[in-house]
Protein backbone atom coordinates (compact mmCIF):
# COMPACT_ATOMS: atom_id res chain seq x y z
CA UNK A 1 0.00 0.00 0.00
CA UNK A 2 1.57 3.42 -1.07
CA UNK A 3 0.50 7.22 -0.01
CA UNK A 4 -2.37 6.82 1.78
CA UNK A 5 -4.27 9.49 -0.42
CA UNK A 6 -4.33 7.80 -3.89
CA UNK A 7 -7.78 6.22 -3.26
CA UNK A 8 -9.25 9.88 -3.57
CA UNK A 9 -7.15 10.21 -7.05
CA UNK A 10 -8.89 6.98 -8.40
CA UNK A 11 -12.34 8.02 -6.86
CA UNK A 12 -11.85 11.81 -8.42
CA UNK A 13 -10.78 9.21 -11.94
CA UNK A 14 -13.63 6.70 -12.16
CA UNK A 15 -16.99 8.90 -10.63
CA UNK A 16 -15.83 12.45 -10.62
CA UNK A 17 -19.08 13.82 -10.03
CA UNK A 18 -19.79 11.72 -7.06
CA UNK A 19 -20.35 13.92 -4.03
CA UNK A 20 -17.39 13.75 -1.53
CA UNK A 21 -17.69 15.94 1.22
CA UNK A 22 -20.44 18.35 2.84
CA UNK A 23 -19.48 20.76 5.61
CA UNK A 24 -22.47 22.77 7.15
CA UNK A 25 -24.33 22.57 3.89
CA UNK A 26 -21.68 23.28 1.16
CA UNK A 27 -21.26 20.31 -1.06
CA UNK A 28 -17.90 19.10 -3.20
CA UNK A 29 -17.48 15.80 -5.09
CA UNK A 30 -14.28 13.44 -5.70
CA UNK A 31 -13.11 15.77 -8.36
CA UNK A 32 -13.30 18.75 -6.79
CA UNK A 33 -11.75 17.32 -3.55
CA UNK A 34 -8.63 16.03 -5.45
CA UNK A 35 -8.33 18.92 -7.75
CA UNK A 36 -8.17 21.47 -4.54
CA UNK A 37 -6.29 18.93 -2.36
CA UNK A 38 -3.68 19.34 -5.35
CA UNK A 39 -3.92 22.76 -5.23
CA UNK A 40 -2.74 22.47 -2.05
CA UNK A 41 0.01 20.42 -2.53
CA UNK A 42 1.22 22.94 -5.72
CA UNK A 43 1.47 25.07 -3.25
CA UNK A 44 3.12 23.43 -0.45
CA UNK A 45 5.92 22.11 -2.90
CA UNK A 46 6.65 25.69 -4.34
CA UNK A 47 7.10 27.00 -0.79
CA UNK A 48 9.72 23.82 -0.21
CA UNK A 49 8.00 21.54 1.18
CA UNK A 50 9.74 18.18 1.12
CA UNK A 51 8.79 15.02 2.29
CA UNK A 52 8.87 14.23 6.01
CA UNK A 53 8.61 17.66 6.77
CA UNK A 54 6.02 18.40 9.69
CA UNK A 55 3.11 20.91 8.72
CA UNK A 56 0.85 21.79 11.58
CA UNK A 57 -2.79 22.03 10.88
CA UNK A 58 -4.34 23.83 13.63
CA UNK A 59 -8.50 24.47 12.23
CA UNK A 60 -11.98 22.73 12.82
CA UNK A 61 -14.17 21.58 10.60
CA UNK A 62 -13.98 23.23 7.49
CA UNK A 63 -13.39 22.02 3.62
CA UNK A 64 -10.24 23.67 3.39
CA UNK A 65 -8.85 21.83 6.36
CA UNK A 66 -9.65 18.47 4.77
CA UNK A 67 -8.62 19.88 1.18
CA UNK A 68 -4.90 20.77 3.05
CA UNK A 69 -4.45 17.51 5.11
CA UNK A 70 -4.44 15.73 1.92
CA UNK A 71 -2.50 18.11 0.07
CA UNK A 72 0.25 17.57 3.01
CA UNK A 73 -0.17 14.08 2.83
CA UNK A 74 -0.17 14.09 -1.17
CA UNK A 75 3.80 15.34 -1.53
CA UNK A 76 5.00 12.99 1.83
CA UNK A 77 4.70 15.24 4.30
CA UNK A 78 3.58 14.58 8.01
CA UNK A 79 0.13 16.74 9.00
CA UNK A 80 0.32 17.12 12.59
CA UNK A 81 -3.18 17.79 13.06
CA UNK A 82 -3.66 19.89 16.46
CA UNK A 83 -7.52 21.17 18.31
CA UNK A 84 -7.31 25.13 17.14
CA UNK A 85 -8.52 25.89 20.62
CA UNK A 86 -5.15 25.01 22.05
CA UNK A 87 -3.92 27.69 24.21
CA UNK A 88 -0.97 30.03 22.55
CA UNK A 89 1.43 28.04 24.94
CA UNK A 90 0.22 24.92 23.76
CA UNK A 91 0.38 25.61 20.06
CA UNK A 92 3.90 26.84 20.92
CA UNK A 93 4.75 23.97 22.29
CA UNK A 94 3.18 21.55 19.64
CA UNK A 95 5.01 23.45 17.11
CA UNK A 96 8.74 23.72 18.79
CA UNK A 97 8.36 19.42 19.68
CA UNK A 98 7.50 18.47 16.07
CA UNK A 99 10.06 20.91 14.73
CA UNK A 100 7.08 21.93 12.41
CA UNK A 101 8.31 24.02 9.08
CA UNK A 102 4.93 25.27 8.24
CA UNK A 103 1.69 25.95 9.79
CA UNK A 104 -1.91 25.97 8.35
CA UNK A 105 -4.56 27.97 10.27
CA UNK A 106 -8.39 28.35 10.58
CA UNK A 107 -8.57 31.93 10.87
CA UNK A 108 -10.47 32.23 14.07
CA UNK A 109 -7.08 30.56 15.38
CA UNK A 110 -4.91 32.36 13.11
CA UNK A 111 -3.74 34.92 15.71
CA UNK A 112 -2.81 32.58 18.52
CA UNK A 113 -0.72 30.53 15.93
CA UNK A 114 0.85 33.17 13.91
CA UNK A 115 1.95 34.81 17.40
CA UNK A 116 3.52 31.28 18.74
CA UNK A 117 4.83 30.44 15.11
CA UNK A 118 6.39 33.79 14.99
CA UNK A 119 8.54 32.92 17.96
CA UNK A 120 10.16 29.64 15.87
CA UNK A 121 10.58 31.86 12.34
CA UNK A 122 7.59 29.83 10.95
CA UNK A 123 5.14 30.71 8.18
CA UNK A 124 2.05 30.26 9.34
CA UNK A 125 -0.69 30.45 6.68
CA UNK A 126 -4.11 30.84 6.88
CA UNK A 127 -6.29 28.25 5.76
CA UNK A 128 -9.31 30.38 4.33
CA UNK A 129 -7.25 31.52 2.03
CA UNK A 130 -7.71 28.46 0.01
CA UNK A 131 -4.59 27.09 -2.58
CA UNK A 132 -3.56 29.54 -5.21
CA UNK A 133 -4.06 28.46 -8.80
CA UNK A 134 -0.53 26.95 -9.51
CA UNK A 135 0.43 24.21 -12.17
CA UNK A 136 -0.41 20.67 -10.32
CA UNK A 137 3.45 18.20 -10.88
CA UNK A 138 2.62 15.02 -12.78
CA UNK A 139 3.74 13.39 -9.55
CA UNK A 140 1.19 13.64 -7.14
CA UNK A 141 0.56 11.90 -5.14
CA UNK A 142 3.97 11.16 -4.07
CA UNK A 143 5.06 7.46 -3.71
CA UNK A 144 5.61 6.72 0.03
CA UNK A 145 7.72 3.99 1.92
CA UNK A 146 4.69 2.15 3.77
CA UNK A 147 6.24 3.16 7.33
CA UNK A 148 6.65 7.11 6.30
CA UNK A 149 4.86 8.72 8.93
CA UNK A 150 1.33 10.66 7.76
CA UNK A 151 0.28 12.02 11.12
CA UNK A 152 0.99 12.94 14.06
CA UNK A 153 -1.49 13.56 16.49
CA UNK A 154 -1.14 14.66 20.58
CA UNK A 155 -2.33 12.26 23.31
CA UNK A 156 -2.45 13.79 26.46
CA UNK A 157 -1.32 10.55 28.85
CA UNK A 158 -1.35 10.33 32.32
CA UNK A 159 1.23 12.38 33.26
CA UNK A 160 3.93 15.33 31.87
CA UNK A 161 3.91 17.40 28.03
CA UNK A 162 1.39 15.81 25.56
CA UNK A 163 3.05 13.21 22.87
CA UNK A 164 2.85 13.32 19.53
CA UNK A 165 1.62 9.50 18.08
CA UNK A 166 3.16 8.89 14.52
CA UNK A 167 0.78 7.31 12.58
CA UNK A 168 1.86 5.96 8.95
CA UNK A 169 0.27 5.81 5.73
CA UNK A 170 0.34 2.20 5.54
CA UNK A 171 -1.36 2.46 9.11
CA UNK A 172 -3.93 4.56 8.67
CA UNK A 173 -4.65 3.09 5.20
CA UNK A 174 -4.99 -0.20 6.83
CA UNK A 175 -7.23 0.94 9.38
CA UNK A 176 -9.85 2.55 7.44
CA UNK A 177 -9.54 -0.93 5.08
CA UNK A 178 -10.07 -2.30 8.37
CA UNK A 179 -13.51 -0.51 9.55
CA UNK A 180 -14.65 -1.18 5.69
CA UNK A 181 -14.42 -4.74 6.02
CA UNK A 182 -16.17 -4.83 10.23
CA UNK A 183 -19.26 -2.66 9.20
CA UNK A 184 -19.28 -3.86 5.64
CA UNK A 185 -19.10 -0.40 3.95
CA UNK A 186 -21.13 -0.62 0.47
CA UNK A 187 -21.27 2.15 -1.96
CA UNK A 188 -24.49 3.29 -0.76
CA UNK A 189 -23.22 4.20 2.43
CA UNK A 190 -22.15 8.00 3.26
CA UNK A 191 -20.84 8.88 6.74
CA UNK A 192 -22.60 11.70 8.95
CA UNK A 193 -20.40 13.11 11.76
CA UNK A 194 -19.68 16.40 14.10
CA UNK A 195 -16.92 14.97 15.18
CA UNK A 196 -13.67 17.20 15.07
CA UNK A 197 -11.45 16.20 12.37
CA UNK A 198 -8.14 16.44 14.23
CA UNK A 199 -9.05 13.75 16.30
CA UNK A 200 -8.10 9.77 15.24
CA UNK A 201 -11.54 8.78 15.24
CA UNK A 202 -13.21 11.64 12.78
CA UNK A 203 -10.35 11.81 11.27
CA UNK A 204 -9.03 8.60 10.57
CA UNK A 205 -12.23 5.81 11.44
CA UNK A 206 -14.66 8.35 9.22
CA UNK A 207 -13.08 10.50 6.92
CA UNK A 208 -9.98 8.37 5.38
CA UNK A 209 -12.60 5.65 5.99
CA UNK A 210 -15.16 7.54 4.23
CA UNK A 211 -12.71 8.57 1.27
CA UNK A 212 -10.86 4.83 0.99
CA UNK A 213 -14.13 3.40 0.08
CA UNK A 214 -15.29 6.33 -2.11
CA UNK A 215 -18.19 7.25 0.15
CA UNK A 216 -19.39 11.24 0.89
CA UNK A 217 -19.03 11.90 4.26
CA UNK A 218 -21.49 14.93 6.04
CA UNK A 219 -19.41 16.95 8.30
CA UNK A 220 -20.95 19.44 10.76
CA UNK A 221 -18.18 22.03 12.11
CA UNK A 222 -20.06 22.39 15.74
CA UNK A 223 -21.95 19.83 17.56
CA UNK A 224 -25.27 19.92 18.25
CA UNK A 225 -28.04 16.96 18.60
CA UNK A 226 -31.08 18.12 16.42
CA UNK A 227 -28.88 19.81 13.71
CA UNK A 228 -26.93 16.76 13.42
CA UNK A 229 -30.40 14.88 13.64
CA UNK A 230 -31.85 17.03 10.69
CA UNK A 231 -28.85 17.15 8.56
CA UNK A 232 -28.79 13.10 8.48
CA UNK A 233 -32.21 12.96 8.14
CA UNK A 234 -32.11 15.25 5.04
CA UNK A 235 -28.98 13.63 3.49
CA UNK A 236 -29.81 10.21 3.97
CA UNK A 237 -26.56 9.33 5.96
CA UNK A 238 -26.86 5.91 6.58
CA UNK A 239 -23.68 5.85 9.09
CA UNK A 240 -23.63 8.38 11.64
CA UNK A 241 -20.57 8.35 14.18
CA UNK A 242 -19.70 10.16 17.52
CA UNK A 243 -18.72 9.82 20.78
CA UNK A 244 -21.51 8.66 23.99
CA UNK A 245 -21.75 12.68 25.09
CA UNK A 246 -23.57 12.61 21.64
CA UNK A 247 -25.46 9.69 21.70
CA UNK A 248 -27.04 11.12 25.11
CA UNK A 249 -28.07 14.20 23.66
CA UNK A 250 -29.31 12.46 20.55
CA UNK A 251 -31.59 9.92 22.75
CA UNK A 252 -32.70 13.41 24.42
CA UNK A 253 -33.60 15.69 21.64
CA UNK A 254 -36.42 17.49 22.13
CA UNK A 255 -40.04 15.20 20.83
CA UNK A 256 -40.09 17.70 17.55
CA UNK A 257 -37.53 15.64 15.77
CA UNK A 258 -39.47 12.52 16.14
CA UNK A 259 -41.59 13.68 12.44
CA UNK A 260 -38.30 13.28 10.59
CA UNK A 261 -37.56 10.21 8.49
CA UNK A 262 -34.57 7.78 10.26
CA UNK A 263 -35.04 4.88 7.91
CA UNK A 264 -31.62 5.78 5.85
CA UNK A 265 -29.61 5.01 9.47
CA UNK A 266 -28.00 1.33 9.09
CA UNK A 267 -25.81 1.97 11.70
CA UNK A 268 -24.49 4.13 14.60
CA UNK A 269 -20.84 3.93 15.31
CA UNK A 270 -19.42 4.96 18.95
CA UNK A 271 -16.13 5.28 20.14
CA UNK A 272 -13.51 7.16 22.29
CA UNK A 273 -15.11 6.22 25.63
CA UNK A 274 -17.28 3.16 26.72
CA UNK A 275 -21.34 3.38 25.86
CA UNK A 276 -23.92 3.17 28.67
CA UNK A 277 -25.97 0.53 27.53
CA UNK A 278 -28.80 2.38 28.61
CA UNK A 279 -28.22 5.28 26.42
CA UNK A 280 -27.23 2.82 23.46
CA UNK A 281 -30.80 1.55 23.97
CA UNK A 282 -32.69 4.76 24.10
CA UNK A 283 -30.94 5.93 20.90
CA UNK A 284 -31.93 2.48 19.48
CA UNK A 285 -35.59 2.97 20.61
CA UNK A 286 -36.17 6.14 18.96
CA UNK A 287 -34.01 6.11 15.99
CA UNK A 288 -34.25 2.19 14.89
CA UNK A 289 -30.47 2.46 14.49
CA UNK A 290 -28.28 -0.04 16.49
CA UNK A 291 -25.03 1.86 17.96
CA UNK A 292 -21.66 -0.29 17.49
CA UNK A 293 -19.77 0.81 20.20
CA UNK A 294 -15.91 0.02 19.50
CA UNK A 295 -12.80 0.71 21.16
CA UNK A 296 -9.34 2.48 19.94
CA UNK A 297 -6.99 5.17 20.89
CA UNK A 298 -5.24 7.43 18.78
CA UNK A 299 -2.21 5.27 18.79
CA UNK A 300 -3.56 2.19 16.90
CA UNK A 301 -4.80 4.97 14.21
CA UNK A 302 -8.33 3.89 16.16
CA UNK A 303 -8.04 0.20 15.42
CA UNK A 304 -8.94 -2.06 18.40
CA UNK A 305 -12.37 -3.63 18.85
CA UNK A 306 -15.84 -3.52 17.74
CA UNK A 307 -19.29 -5.36 17.62
CA UNK A 308 -19.67 -7.19 13.83
CA UNK A 309 -22.33 -6.81 11.73
CA UNK A 310 -24.66 -9.49 12.81
CA UNK A 311 -22.45 -11.48 15.00
CA UNK A 312 -24.45 -12.00 18.59
CA UNK A 313 -24.34 -8.89 20.95
CA UNK A 314 -22.65 -9.44 24.46
CA UNK A 315 -23.95 -6.78 26.92
CA UNK A 316 -21.36 -4.51 27.90
CA UNK A 317 -18.65 -5.56 25.44
CA UNK A 318 -16.64 -3.98 22.76
CA UNK A 319 -16.86 -6.50 20.66
CA UNK A 320 -14.16 -8.22 19.12
CA UNK A 321 -10.54 -7.69 17.12
CA UNK A 322 -10.99 -5.40 14.42
CA UNK A 323 -9.57 -7.13 10.63
CA UNK A 324 -5.87 -7.83 10.94
CA UNK A 325 -5.84 -6.73 15.03
CA UNK A 326 -4.80 -9.27 17.46
CA UNK A 327 -5.58 -8.53 21.48
CA UNK A 328 -4.40 -9.77 24.41
CA UNK A 329 -4.72 -8.92 27.98
CA UNK A 330 -1.30 -9.09 30.00
CA UNK A 331 -0.71 -8.79 33.95
CA UNK A 332 1.69 -6.62 35.63
CA UNK A 333 4.69 -9.07 34.82
CA UNK A 334 3.47 -8.41 31.17
CA UNK A 335 2.79 -12.48 30.93
CA UNK A 336 -0.90 -13.64 29.11
CA UNK A 337 -3.76 -13.56 31.71
CA UNK A 338 -5.84 -16.45 31.48
CA UNK A 339 -9.27 -16.01 29.42
CA UNK A 340 -11.67 -13.83 31.50
CA UNK A 341 -9.06 -12.30 33.86
CA UNK A 342 -8.65 -8.79 34.05
CA UNK A 343 -5.36 -6.98 33.34
CA UNK A 344 -3.89 -4.33 30.73
CA UNK A 345 -5.28 -4.72 27.35
CA UNK A 346 -2.25 -5.00 24.31
CA UNK A 347 -2.70 -4.39 20.49
CA UNK A 348 -0.78 -6.06 18.27
CA UNK A 349 -1.38 -4.67 14.18
CA UNK A 350 -0.10 -3.09 11.35
CA UNK A 351 -1.82 0.47 12.49
CA UNK A 352 -0.09 0.74 15.54
CA UNK A 353 2.01 4.05 15.82
CA UNK A 354 5.59 4.48 14.51
CA UNK A 355 6.55 5.83 17.34
CA UNK A 356 5.91 9.04 19.56
CA UNK A 357 7.53 12.06 18.00
CA UNK A 358 11.11 12.42 19.65
CA UNK A 359 10.26 10.53 22.83
CA UNK A 360 12.33 7.16 22.41
CA UNK A 361 11.94 6.16 26.09
CA UNK A 362 8.31 6.90 26.15
CA UNK A 363 8.35 4.68 22.71
CA UNK A 364 9.86 1.91 24.48
CA UNK A 365 8.11 2.21 27.41
CA UNK A 366 4.35 1.50 25.32
CA UNK A 367 5.63 -1.61 23.93
CA UNK A 368 6.48 -5.53 25.40
CA UNK A 369 7.73 -7.01 22.27
CA UNK A 370 5.33 -5.94 19.30
CA UNK A 371 2.73 -5.24 21.37
CA UNK A 372 1.30 -1.73 21.95
CA UNK A 373 0.29 -1.38 25.82
CA UNK A 374 -3.09 0.66 26.08
CA UNK A 375 -2.87 1.40 29.77
CA UNK A 376 -6.23 0.55 30.06
CA UNK A 377 -7.94 -2.77 32.35
CA UNK A 378 -9.70 -5.44 30.19
CA UNK A 379 -10.65 -8.86 30.07
CA UNK A 380 -11.70 -11.18 27.25
CA UNK A 381 -13.57 -14.34 26.69
CA UNK A 382 -13.42 -17.52 25.05
CA UNK A 383 -14.84 -16.19 21.49
CA UNK A 384 -12.73 -13.18 21.64
CA UNK A 385 -14.75 -11.08 23.00
CA UNK A 386 -13.55 -7.76 25.13
CA UNK A 387 -14.81 -5.51 27.76
CA UNK A 388 -13.12 -2.74 28.37
CA UNK A 389 -13.44 -2.52 32.25
CA UNK A 390 -11.47 0.92 32.59
CA UNK A 391 -8.44 3.28 32.35
CA UNK A 392 -5.88 2.22 34.91
CA UNK A 393 -4.89 5.51 35.82
CA UNK A 394 -9.06 5.94 36.68
CA UNK A 395 -8.93 2.65 38.81
CA UNK A 396 -10.22 3.60 42.48
CA UNK A 397 -8.59 1.83 45.38
CA UNK A 398 -10.80 2.12 48.21
CA UNK A 399 -9.50 0.50 51.42
CA UNK A 400 -7.74 -1.82 49.61
CA UNK A 401 -10.76 -3.02 47.74
CA UNK A 402 -10.48 -2.41 43.48
CA UNK A 403 -13.39 0.25 42.48
CA UNK A 404 -13.84 0.37 38.84
CA UNK A 405 -15.82 3.58 37.92
CA UNK A 406 -17.21 2.87 34.47
CA UNK A 407 -18.81 0.06 36.34
CA UNK A 408 -20.82 2.46 38.45
CA UNK A 409 -20.84 5.07 35.87
CA UNK A 410 -23.08 2.48 33.91
CA UNK A 411 -25.21 2.24 36.46
CA UNK A 412 -25.57 5.87 37.27
CA UNK A 413 -26.85 6.25 33.92
CA UNK A 414 -29.69 4.09 33.99
CA UNK A 415 -30.80 5.99 36.95
CA UNK A 416 -34.05 8.19 35.54
CA UNK A 417 -33.07 11.73 37.06
CA UNK A 418 -29.02 11.05 35.84
CA UNK A 419 -28.22 12.51 32.30
CA UNK A 420 -24.50 12.36 33.06
CA UNK A 421 -22.15 11.05 35.30
CA UNK A 422 -18.42 10.52 36.29
CA UNK A 423 -16.87 8.63 38.88
CA UNK A 424 -13.75 9.14 40.53
CA UNK A 425 -11.64 8.57 43.49
CA UNK A 426 -11.16 11.70 46.28
CA UNK A 427 -8.35 11.59 48.60
CA UNK A 428 -9.59 10.39 51.85
CA UNK A 429 -7.64 9.97 55.19
CA UNK A 430 -9.08 6.52 56.38
CA UNK A 431 -9.59 4.62 52.83
CA UNK A 432 -6.88 6.02 50.92
CA UNK A 433 -9.49 7.30 48.10
CA UNK A 434 -13.14 7.63 48.50
CA UNK A 435 -15.58 6.97 45.80
CA UNK A 436 -17.19 10.29 44.41
CA UNK A 437 -20.26 10.83 41.96
CA UNK A 438 -20.07 13.72 39.47
CA UNK A 439 -23.88 13.84 38.67
CA UNK A 440 -25.83 16.23 36.05
CA UNK A 441 -29.16 16.36 36.80
CA UNK A 442 -32.30 16.35 33.83
CA UNK A 443 -33.77 19.46 33.53
CA UNK A 444 -36.49 20.14 36.93
CA UNK A 445 -35.11 16.82 38.81
CA UNK A 446 -34.51 17.46 42.10
CA UNK A 447 -31.07 15.20 44.17
CA UNK A 448 -31.79 13.63 47.46
CA UNK A 449 -28.98 12.45 48.46
CA UNK A 450 -30.69 9.13 51.19
CA UNK A 451 -32.90 8.25 48.25
CA UNK A 452 -29.75 7.86 45.89
CA UNK A 453 -28.03 6.25 48.47
CA UNK A 454 -31.12 3.86 48.50
CA UNK A 455 -30.95 3.24 44.85
CA UNK A 456 -27.95 2.65 44.26
CA UNK A 457 -27.21 0.20 47.89
CA UNK A 458 -29.89 -2.03 45.65
CA UNK A 459 -27.73 -2.49 42.99
CA UNK A 460 -24.00 -2.52 43.43
CA UNK A 461 -22.19 -3.82 46.87
CA UNK A 462 -21.71 -2.10 49.92
CA UNK A 463 -17.89 -1.02 49.25
CA UNK A 464 -17.92 0.36 46.31
CA UNK A 465 -20.98 2.40 46.36
CA UNK A 466 -20.08 6.30 45.96
CA UNK A 467 -20.16 7.85 49.74
CA UNK A 468 -20.08 11.00 47.90
CA UNK A 469 -22.30 12.97 45.30
CA UNK A 470 -21.46 16.48 43.83
CA UNK A 471 -24.51 17.69 41.27
CA UNK A 472 -22.97 19.58 38.68
CA UNK A 473 -24.21 21.78 36.03
CA UNK A 474 -22.09 20.40 33.73
CA UNK A 475 -18.50 17.70 33.27
CA UNK A 476 -15.61 18.93 31.60
CA UNK A 477 -15.07 17.63 28.18
CA UNK A 478 -12.64 17.40 25.62
CA UNK A 479 -12.49 17.87 22.19
CA UNK A 480 -14.31 15.01 21.47
CA UNK A 481 -16.90 15.58 23.43
CA UNK A 482 -15.39 13.17 25.47
CA UNK A 483 -15.60 13.32 29.34
CA UNK A 484 -12.17 14.92 31.14
CA UNK A 485 -12.01 13.40 34.55
CA UNK A 486 -8.68 14.81 35.07
CA UNK A 487 -10.31 17.96 34.94
CA UNK A 488 -12.97 17.53 37.74
CA UNK A 489 -11.57 18.91 40.90
CA UNK A 490 -11.19 16.65 43.12
CA UNK A 491 -11.37 18.70 46.47
CA UNK A 492 -14.14 20.39 45.47
CA UNK A 493 -15.97 17.34 44.84
CA UNK A 494 -14.86 16.44 48.39
CA UNK A 495 -15.60 19.45 49.93
CA UNK A 496 -18.85 20.72 48.22
CA UNK A 497 -20.32 16.88 47.70
CA UNK A 498 -23.51 15.49 49.63
CA UNK A 499 -22.30 12.86 51.94
CA UNK A 500 -24.20 9.64 52.50
CA UNK A 501 -25.42 8.43 56.12
CA UNK A 502 -22.40 5.83 56.19
CA UNK A 503 -19.23 8.49 55.22
P1 LIG B 1 -6.10 12.50 25.64
O1 LIG B 1 -5.05 12.55 24.63
O2 LIG B 1 -6.93 13.72 25.67
O3 LIG B 1 -5.62 12.05 27.00
P2 LIG B 1 -7.24 9.91 25.48
O4 LIG B 1 -6.25 9.40 26.46
O5 LIG B 1 -8.69 9.77 25.76
O6 LIG B 1 -7.07 11.43 25.13
P3 LIG B 1 -7.70 8.81 22.89
O7 LIG B 1 -6.77 8.17 21.96
O8 LIG B 1 -8.53 9.94 22.45
O9 LIG B 1 -6.84 9.23 24.12
O10 LIG B 1 -8.71 7.73 23.46
C1 LIG B 1 -8.32 6.42 23.74
C2 LIG B 1 -8.84 6.01 25.09
O11 LIG B 1 -10.26 6.14 25.14
C3 LIG B 1 -8.58 4.56 25.38
O12 LIG B 1 -7.28 4.35 25.87
C4 LIG B 1 -9.67 4.26 26.41
O13 LIG B 1 -9.26 4.64 27.70
C5 LIG B 1 -10.82 5.13 25.97
N1 LIG B 1 -11.79 4.34 25.20
C6 LIG B 1 -11.92 4.26 23.88
N2 LIG B 1 -12.92 3.43 23.54
C7 LIG B 1 -13.45 2.96 24.69
C8 LIG B 1 -14.51 2.04 25.04
N3 LIG B 1 -15.26 1.45 24.13
N4 LIG B 1 -14.72 1.80 26.34
C9 LIG B 1 -13.99 2.40 27.28
N5 LIG B 1 -12.99 3.26 27.03
C10 LIG B 1 -12.72 3.53 25.76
Amino acid sequence: MGNAVEAIWTHATTRPEAVALRVDGDEWTFGQLRNASQQWAARLLDAGVAPGDRVLLAGGTQADWVFAYHGVLAVGAIAVTVNPHSTEAELGYFLHDCGATLALVADATHDAVAAAAAELDVPAWRLGEGARDLPVPADLPRTVAPDSGAVIMYTSGTTGKPKGAQLTHHGIRGSAQSVIEAIEVTDDDHFGTALPLFHVFGQVTVMRTAYEAGVPITLMSKFDARALLETAARHRVTLLAGVPTMWTAMANAAPDIDDLDFSCLRLALSGGAGLPTKVADQFDARYGCEILAGYGLTETAGAGACPRVGAPRKLGSAGVAWPGVELAIFDTERNPVPVGGTGEIAIRCEMNLKDYWNRPDATARAWHDDWFLTGDLGRMDEEGYLWVVDRIKDLIIRGGYNVYPKELEDVLYSHPDILEAAVVGVPDDRLGEEIAAVIVLRDGREFDVTRMQEWMAERVAAYKTPRIYHVAAALPKGSTGKILKREINRTDVSSRGHRTRKA
